[in-house]
């Protein structure tokens, strides 16, 4: 297990800090993320690491920008531990999709694929245990 894991999900009260996923519905932990990726410089230390799903992990890879709705580039990704969640993103409630109030909501959305079928679908689930949002 990473040594960071611990105080990493403690901090982000064992949800994925990007999609909102509940790691007591995994049967896996969740991940240790580098925020910047190490690939970029960045250090491997609390401040530049968050607690993330496999699916956001996996599509986040090493990409420092988000992408727009035609697939251009945009501005840096939502970062854990400089933005607020609710600053720049909301849950629709009837269709469980996570929307963005911002263009850094909009590109984390598209580039870590925030809304794919496969996450609505846990969603539903999650939401029917009490668990999301
Ligand atoms: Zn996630």
């Amino acid at each position: 297990m990473n040594p960071f894991y611990p105080k990493v999900a403690e901090r982000a009260g064992k949800i994925c800090e990007y999609c909102r996923a509940p790691e007591i519905a995994s049967n896996f932990s969740f991940e240790v993320e580098h925020i910047i990726p190490r690939s970029h410089g960045s250090e491997t230390k609390l401040e530049n690491l968050a607690l993330a799903c496999r699916s956001c992990n996996i599509f986040k890879s090493n990409c420092l920008n988000g992408i727009d709705d035609e697939g251009r580039e945009t501005r840096t990704l939502f970062h854990p531990r400089q933005d607020i969640w609710q600053r720049h993103f909301r849950v629709n409630f009837e269709t469980l999709e996570i929307e963005s109030l911002t263009e850094i909501g909009r590109g984390t959305i598209n580039r870590l694929r925030l809304n794919n079928p496969l996450q609505i679908r846990a969603r539903q689930q999650w939401q029917r245990l009490g668990l999301f949002p």
